[in-house]
């Protein structure tokens, strides 16, 4: 009785089991497929038919292998092979051919047998999913490999004792590497010299603690050539902790020497410019851009001191607008080079004439004035000076005798060479001078001495002169001018005078002059013979009657002759 009480009891308690573990085999979410080794398909659960595309009351009649893609056949039926053998679990990943329910499936498969051999217990997980998240890291991966790999430099990645975690295969061919791969987990002993890896490693371990970049140039000697290398070395932190390093090293070798012989060549312009006993300044829009140290030194300023300042402000005021202008000129495009004399207020504020040569220049890609400006010295000033005081009279500033000869001899010197061209000459003399002088002294007579040249000065054309033969007596040169025209200037003339007055004290000063004429003839042959000739056309104004002009009767014979 107990004993069947106890059987009952323990056949109740294995059927519960059994119910119990056939729920869980049910319902499990992974496929639970028993086949034989034949691959029928001797049991299956809901999960596994779903995968399979079966009915569960199919089961005995459908075989494993017509769920599975073609092409992985022989990957199944090793693995089967194996499976029913093998004492350990055998795994294989799959694909199964799509259903009505779902799409083509990646799938892994895990197995064991029964104790016969004779059955091949599989467990079926879909992995989808994870293979297509797999795929997706590993073509991510690849992206960032091409990306490295396509630097045009060697780049690195090391960890927290400066080994390899990734290098680009330039780095690796830097190297004579056979691929990037293989340095991974090497150092920089197992690569270069143990010199140059201690240093690195040096350097390296710098990064980490200062977590600074560093970024340096180094010139490096490959191949007996010197090569120069642009090296950059940067901590690598993730979320807050320290990873270890990153870097590139490229060879800058070909911009570096570009880069020298550009300084070289500056440094040569530069020389030049900086030791040139001439003022050189750059201005643009106003402002002195460049000036070089002569140039500041000529008016007692340290360049960086005029350097940004308006240009203007240093030149003489009165010199101001006509420099304003051209500067405007030249930057508008429309200024050829041009020379003039300038002043400007050095330091101690004392204005120094220059002598400039201005030209169009370009400064930072815009155009400028290039001012090339030298002292005109004491001594060139006194040359000057000299040079005015040997050919002016000091009284009228009008041509001395001497000086004006010298006039007549290059105007008959052309007349010899061409006796086609024509001159002419006037003397002038002042009209009862003396009684000038007499009536209001001595000074007055200066003062209308001075104000009669002021006239001559007005009426004259460029290439003519006018010179002080005399006290009182004046000659002008007309060349080109035949006698009608002469006659026709010097009546003019005659006439201006005339009605010029000047004041004095409380009256009126005015004076007359007689004027003779006469033609510069190809036939003189000293500059005696015209100026006799237009003395005796004067005597005769004078004779008849003053303030009159007369015309050599010589000369009007030759031009009726
Ligand atoms: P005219 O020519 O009409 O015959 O009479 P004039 O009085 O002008 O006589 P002349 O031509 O001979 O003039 C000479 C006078 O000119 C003498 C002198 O008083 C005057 N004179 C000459 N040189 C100067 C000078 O540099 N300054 C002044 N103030 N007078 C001078
Ligand atoms: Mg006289
Ligand atoms: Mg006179």
């Amino acid at each position: 009785e107990m004993h069947n009480e106890e059987l009952r009891i323990a056949y109740d308690e294995a059927d519960a089991l059994r119910a119990r573990y056939a729920d869980i085999y049910d319902f499990a979410p992974i496929g639970y497929v028993t086949i034989d080794p034949e691959g029928t398909i001797l049991d299956v659960n809901l999960a596994g038919a779903i995968l399979l595309g079966i009915k569960r009351s199919q089961k005995g009649r459908k075989r494993f292998a017509a769920a599975i893609k073609p092409e992985y056949l022989p990957i199944f039926n090793q693995f089967l092979a194996a499976a029913l053998i093998s004492r350990n679990k055998e795994s294989c990943e799959i694909a199964l051919l799509p259903t009505g329910q779902r799409p083509e499936t990646m799938v892994r498969i895990d197995a064991v047998h029964d104790e016969a051999e004779q059955e091949c217990r599989m467990v079926i997980i879909d992995i989808s999913v994870q293979k297509t998240a797999e795929k997706a890291i590993l073509e991510r991966n690849q992206y960032q490999r091409a990306l490295l790999d396509n630097f045009p430099f060697g780049v690195w990645l090391k960890d927290k004792d400066s080994a390899f975690l990734a290098v680009n295969t330039p780095f690796a061919r830097n190297y004579e590497c056979s691929s990037a791969e293989a340095l991974i987990g090497k150092t920089d002993f197992d690569i270069t010299s143990k010199e140059k890896a201690k240093s690195r490693q040096d350097e390296d371990r710098l990064v980490r603690l200062s977590s600074e970049p560093q970024h340096t140039e180094r010139i490096v000697e490959i191949g007996g050539k010197e090569c120069c290398f642009e090296i950059y070395n940067s901590p690598i932190s993730i979320d807050g902790q320290l990873h270890g390093t990153m870097g590139f090293s490229r060879d800058v070798t070909e911009r570096h020497l570009a880069i020298e012989a550009l300084k070289e060549s500056e440094q040569r312009f530069r020389n030049f410019i900086e030791n040139i006993p001439l003022g050189i300044s750059i201005t643009q829009d106003g402002k002195i851009k460049y000036l070089n140290l002569k140039g500041a030194q000529l008016i007692g300023y340290a360049p960086e001191e005029c350097v940004g300042r308006e240009f203007l402000s240093l030149i003489h005021e009165a010199d101001r607008p006509i420099i304003a202008e051209a500067h405007s000129r030249r930057l508008a495009g429309d200024a050829p080079m041009e020379e003039f004399n300038l002043r400007i207020i050095d330091r101690q504020g004392i204005s120094i004439e220059f002598h400039t040569h201005a030209s169009t220049t370009e400064w930072e890609g815009r155009v400028a004035t290039m001012a090339i400006f030298e002292e005109v010295t004491d001594r060139q000033f006194a040359q000057a000076e000299l040079r005015r005081l040997a050919t002016t009279d000091s009284l009228t500033e009008l041509a001395n005798r001497r000086h004006f000869m010298e006039r007549m001899g290059e105007t008959l010197s052309r007349l010899h060479r061409d006796p086609e061209q024509t001159a002419s000459v006037l003397i002038l003399d002042i009209d009862h001078f003396k009684s000038v002088n007499d009536t209001h002294g001595h000074a007055t007579g200066d003062t209308a001495l001075c104000v009669l040249s002021r006239i001559l000065r007005d009426e004259l054309r460029r290439e003519d002169t006018a010179g002080r033969i005399g006290g009182e007596e004046f000659a002008i040169l007309l060349p080109g001018s035949d006698l009608h025209s002469a006659a026709a200037f010097a009546e003019r003339l005659r006439e201006k005078i005339a009605e010029t007055t000047v004041s004095i004290g409380n009256g009126q000063l005015g004076v007359t002059v007689s004027i003779g004429i006469t033609a510069v003839n190809a036939t003189d042959t000293t500059v005696d013979q015209p100026f006799a000739r237009a003395d005796a056309a004067l005597y005769r104004a004078k004779g008849a009657g003053r303030n009159r002009i007369e015309v050599s009767t010589k000369a009007v014979k030759q031009i009726g002759a």
